[in-house]
């Protein structure tokens, strides 16, 4: 899928419009579990508002804070889902990196022994 900039389907699990197991949420962002689980835990983190941050690699100076905040986030989510021995986090950029949905989200996996490399 390519980089249009049009809403994406975060945006309709932003506004409750469609149904997802959110497991933590503040005024700038939201983590709720992803539909196709690739390790016993993973959830996704992502601001609430795209603010131009549809990949990392479009950030500019003014999204550090929310960048931090964001990064801040997963580490805490993945202490509250228990996550103690280790876990992920993986942010895919572009079509080369895998990326989906061009709304910037991190993914955090866990739960389980992960290996390295990644494919
Ligand atoms: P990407 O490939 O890094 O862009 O990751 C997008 C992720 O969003 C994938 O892991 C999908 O499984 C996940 N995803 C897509 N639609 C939904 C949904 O409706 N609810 C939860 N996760 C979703």
């Amino acid at each position: 899928m390519a980089n249009s900039g049009e809403p994406t389907i975060f945006d309709k699990i932003i506004a409750k419009e469609i149904p997802s197991d959110v497991i933590y949420e503040d005024n700038l962002c939201l983590a709720f579990r992803d539909i196709a689980p690739q390790a016993k835990t993973h959830f996704l983190v992502i601001p609430k508002i795209r603010s131009g941050l549809t990949q990392l690699s479009k950030a500019e100076e003014g999204h550090k804070e929310l960048l931090g905040h964001l990064l801040y986030t997963a580490q805490k989510v993945a202490k509250q889902e228990k996550l103690d021995k280790g876990f992920r986090v993986v942010i895919n950029d572009g079509v080369e990196g895998c990326q989906s949905v061009y709304h910037l989200h991190i993914h955090v996996v866990g739960g389980q022994q992960l290996s390295w490399p990644p494919g």
